[in-house]
């Protein structure tokens, strides 16, 4: 090893050691830091001016500002009032009120102390016990209340356990000092959460609001309801309010927030449950009725069907098809009304066929039949929509021609007559004519129903005897 090796690898080893003393220097600093806060707390209340000094060391300690010079005079002004403490009987401290400066700078014999303090020498140490099993008692009931974090929680209850069965008079005084803290810990703990819950409570009462305030404008029908339970949870944010003016134990006002809160939970989960089912069942009640509006429907368009086709039957020839008479006298009496009112000219036709009685005795009933359906077929073919042709009974047949003149009339009616009369009817292989005669007349004023249709009739019967085959005016 070159002795220049040598010298780095002792400079290492010198740096290495250096580093580890600093280590331990700065751990050993902060343990003895540590215990003077820790013997300053201690001694705190023995006179106010050592409390002073001692406010100050802890000061200086905390803010890590130790100017050596100015704590060697403070380490001497302590020094002091620890020697004038000494000259005050041990018994007395811990246990007395702060003494003013001038009792310390003097004082007083132990008998006299005895009489200023009021405090019974010979008790003195189980006076101490006592205050300290007493605060015990007193960190036990504060632990039931308030929740701590786990391991401020382990160290109350060591302190506990010290406060209450230690009789070692330090670990007692050091204990009290603690459990200052440890109150401090606790209530702002506490604060923080309660703080915390009146916040969520806060905004879950806003949610609620916001959602009722929309459900009620949404639905009249439900007002009832909401109304119902709008007042519960009003009545109850109102107690809890009352209770947060009253109450100053938080423990208990957190418990009657959570009560309160919880009623309204309930509440709403009630209303919503009901809410829920009064609208199945209005959904429900809907469906049904529009079921039974649909088998209404289609029961009464049924029935309208039925009466439609039984009227349309009960006013139809079941022979030709044609109205029959009872359909002619409704469009009669509907017409001869028209006509009154507006008094366009309306005429009136009654044919009917000629000899017909000799068709049904040479050739039979039903050929007869056939005859009076061809004819009812022509008839129906060659009249126009708005013209109106009935069966009025066995081989007769009526027409009304609204808003036609006669004349006009009496030419639809003769081409009809001619094209019947030119139809070839065969009957057992022998060819027959068919012709009918006819009578036309139109509404006169002062008409009715009666007269009019009494002198068509009239001109049927003119045609009739004119030899029949023709139609007739009247
Ligand atoms: P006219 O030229 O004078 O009218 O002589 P006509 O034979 O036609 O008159 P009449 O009143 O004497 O005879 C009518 C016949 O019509 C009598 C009746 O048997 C017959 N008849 C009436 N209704 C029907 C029917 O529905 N079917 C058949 N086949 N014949 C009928
Ligand atoms: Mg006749
Ligand atoms: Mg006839």
């Amino acid at each position: 090893m070159s002795s220049d090796q040598s010298w780095k690898e002792k400079y290492f080893q010198e740096l290495e050691a250096a580093e580890h003393r600093e280590g331990h220097w700065k751990a050993e600093r902060n343990t003895l830091e540590r215990m003077l806060v820790r013997t300053c707390l201690a001694s705190e209340g023995q006179a106010l001016e050592l409390d002073s000094l001692l406010a100050r060391v802890r000061s200086d300690l905390r803010k890590n500002k130790v100017d050596v010079d100015s704590w060697r005079e403070l380490q001497e002004q302590i020094d002091r009032q620890v020697a004038l403490l000494d000259d005050v009987p041990v018994s007395n401290v811990g246990a007395r009120p702060k003494l003013s400066s001038e009792t310390v700078s003097e004082p007083k014999p132990l008998a006299e102390a005895k009489g200023e303090f009021d405090l019974p020498d010979a008790g003195n140490d189980s006076q101490r016990l006592r205050i300290a099993r007493r605060v015990g008692h007193l960190l036990g009931q504060l632990l039931s209340q308030v929740s701590l974090d786990p391991d401020a929680e382990m160290t109350a209850r060591n302190l506990q356990r010290a406060l209450l069965s230690s009789d070692n008079w330090d670990e007692l005084r050091d204990g009290l000092n603690q459990v200052a803290d440890l109150i401090v810990a606790a209530v702002t703990r506490s604060q923080r959460e309660f703080e915390a819950f009146l916040k969520r409570l806060d905004e879950r009462l806003e949610a609620l609001q916001e959602h009722f305030s929309v459900q009620s404008s949404a639905q009249s029908g439900r007002q009832a309801a909401v109304e119902t339970l709008d007042r519960n949870i009003r009545e109850e944010i109102e107690q809890v309010g009352r209770h947060i003016e009253s109450s100053d134990d938080l423990q208990d006002l957190r418990q009657s927030v959570s009560r309160h809160l919880e009623f309204i939970g309930h509440a709403v989960g009630r209303f919503q449950i009901e809410e829920t089912e009064r609208e199945k069942m209005l959904s429900e009640q809907l469906l049904a009725m529009q079921e039974r509006v649909a088998v209404m429907e289609a029961h009464s368009e049924q029935m309208q069907g039925q009466v439609r086709r039984e009227r349309e039957r009960a006013m139809t020839d079941l022979l030709t098809q044609l109205p029959n008479r009872e359909a002619w006298q409704e469009r009669l009496s509907f017409e001869f009304n028209r006509w009154k009112r507006y008094q366009y000219p309306l005429t009136v036709g009654v044919m009917d066929i000629d000899h017909f009685k000799r068709v049904n005795d040479s050739y039979g009933h039903k050929a007869g039949d056939r005859v009076l359906q061809l004819v009812a077929r022509e008839i129906k073919n060659r009249v126009r929509n708005t013209d109106f042709a009935a069966r009025f009974g066995g081989e007769e047949f009526v027409l009304l021609f609204p808003e036609t003149r006669v004349d006009d009339a009496l030419a639809v009616m003769d081409k009809l007559r001619a094209h019947i009369s030119a139809l070839p009817f065969h009957f057992g292989g022998n060819p027959v004519t068919i012709t009918f005669s006819a009578g036309l007349t139109a509404f006169v004023p002062d008409d009715t129903e009666e007269t009019v249709f009494d002198r068509a009739d009239r001109a049927l019967y003119s045609a009739k005897d004119a030899g029949r085959n023709c139609v007739r005016v009247s």
